[in-house]
């Protein structure tokens, strides 16, 4: 199969409806602007990889890793590192100072390009570079533009047409309607005539009182993909269903065993797939058009990757770090957040791990969040579904349901406040018992310096789309990442 033939054909050579730039490296490139002197009329310029890609409200732009660094031409590589990914050119980001227009017209923007970013064609591997500016003033206004990378000879001097959205995976998950300002509407997403029932006033009473009408309508309207319906991941999806979700995608291969009963799944369902034992335990639940998209399929199949494309955040909630590091490219590919939750059982006690990453705050491998590093290049090996270590007490001395159940309303706290909470980086939250009975609970965010991070799979999958998700790739990125100091 294709790797994006689930997603809809683009219609030819159109322009994006939308950019979609990590929330995290536009605060980051913001600080950077406001540290320095103002010097109009632009003080900083930032530039990444940029792919196209087709989206269900049409093609959209997906920025690769922000730099600051001068554009120049692409560096040999040394070694031999994996085949970069494929991209169709650059985006350029250059924050204004208050008042300072951006280009007006084609004419004034090829001169722009020319003064300011003149070594563009040679700082991407795409043949026919295209382009996206976004001209950000710091007053607040914002104008995006995009030239094509492929025009015919006769269309005359390239042309620079208005992108109408901006979409700013993070914190809040806001999208920025630059509708008003280019004259050009987004197209309609495929949902969006669809009857929006909104919060229940009786059945949402508390939640209501809690969030208010707005947020709550924020959260629910959320599209969540949660790979792993297991002891975690059951009662997670149990949790999103009654808190009102409606659009819930739930991938997870696996079939019932007696051991698995502990979870959030109907009973009796022995043999049976997880996701049919999941759904049969919540239907009951569901509110009116609310959609459990069930998906037996392997966290590794292309299928996955092109509904993660469209998730708002990816839980992931698996006993095996190669299913953690499928979903954690997918996620790294498509700039989507991923939240990773595990728990397990140590001598001394109780352990439950949540790491939250944020699009463009790093990746499990450079902040950590794999325990099986060195079964990693064994697990990718294998076809189809990725399965649990022969012995599990190679990783964990059992499981409680308590804690797996403590694991899973943690970790739906924390992707409420994600939803919500505009900006914020990524957060690590460790909960452990400590051998005298009581209880610690650690937070931490791992470190950011505003730099592109020097991590193989962070700086080759970040933004770069769908087709670049391929089991070679992972495979020589874990070889990489093994083999670095990391
Ligand atoms: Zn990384």
């Amino acid at each position: 199969m294709r790797p994006n033939a689930l997603l809809p054909t683009p219609n030819p050579d159109p322009a994006p409806t939308a950019l979609c730039l990590p929330r995290a490296q536009l605060d980051t490139l913001l600080h950077l602007a406001l540290a320095r002197p103002a010097q109009p009329p632009h003080t900083l310029l930032a530039h990444a990889p940029l792919v196209l890609q087709p989206a269900p409200g049409g093609l959209q732009a997906l920025a690769g890793p922000l730099s600051t660094q001068r554009l120049r031409a692409l560096p040999p590589q040394p070694g031999h590192p994996p085949e970069p990914p494929p991209t169709h050119g650059l985006v350029l980001v250059a924050v204004a100072s208050p008042g300072a227009p951006p280009p007006q017209g084609d004419a004034a923007c090829e001169a722009w390009l020319l003064q300011h970013a003149p070594g563009f064609r040679l700082a991407t591997a795409a043949i026919n570079p295209a382009l996206v500016l976004l001209w950000l003033r710091l007053d607040g206004q914002a104008t995006l533009l995009f030239r094509h990378g492929r025009q015919p000879a006769s269309a005359g001097a390239p042309r620079w047409v208005p992108v109408p959205q901006l979409h700013l995976p993070g914190g809040g998950m806001q999208r920025v309607d630059l509708a008003a300002t280019t004259g050009r509407q987004p197209d309609p997403e495929p949902d969006a005539n669809e009857p929006d029932p909104g919060p229940d006033d009786r059945r949402d009473s508390r939640h209501l009182a809690a969030f208010g009408a707005a947020p709550l309508r924020h959260l629910q309207r959320s599209h969540i993909v949660l790979v792993g319906a297991g002891r975690v991941g059951s009662v997670f999806a149990h949790g999103l269903v009654r808190l009102g979700v409606q659009r819930l995608t739930v991938i997870e291969p696996d079939h019932m065993e007696p051991h698995n009963e502990d979870g959030d799944v109907a009973p009796l369902c022995e043999g049976r797939p997880k996701v049919e034992a999941l759904q049969r335990f919540v239907r009951g639940l569901q509110r009116p058009g609310a959609v459990l998209d069930l998906q037996p399929w392997p966290v590794s199949s292309a299928r996955a990757g092109a509904l993660i494309a469209q998730a708002d955040a990816v839980l992931v909630c698996v006993d095996n770090d190669a299913a953690r590091l499928w979903a954690n490219a997918w996620a790294l590919a498509h700039n989507r957040c991923l939240l990773a939750v595990a728990t397990r059982v140590q001598p001394q006690g109780a352990e439950a791990d949540l790491r939250l990453l944020p699009a463009g705050s790093g990746c499990l491998a450079c902040v950590g969040g794999y325990v099986q590093r060195a079964e990693l290049l064994q697990q990718l090996a294998l076809d189809g579904p990725v399965p649990t270590p022969a012995d599990f007490r190679q990783q964990r001395q059992g499981s409680l349901r308590s804690w797996s159940a403590l694991a899973a309303h943690l970790g739906q706290r924390l992707l409420e406040q994600h939803l919500l909470r505009p900006g914020g980086g990524a957060l690590f939250r460790q909960l452990q018992e400590t051998p005298q009975g009581g209880l610690q609970v650690r937070d931490w965010r791992p470190e950011d310096d505003g730099r592109p991070r020097a991590c193989p799979f962070c700086s080759t999958l970040q933004g770069a789309g769908q087709a670049a998700v391929t089991p070679q790739r992972l495979r020589a990125l874990v070889r990489l990442w093994l083999d670095s100091a990391m």
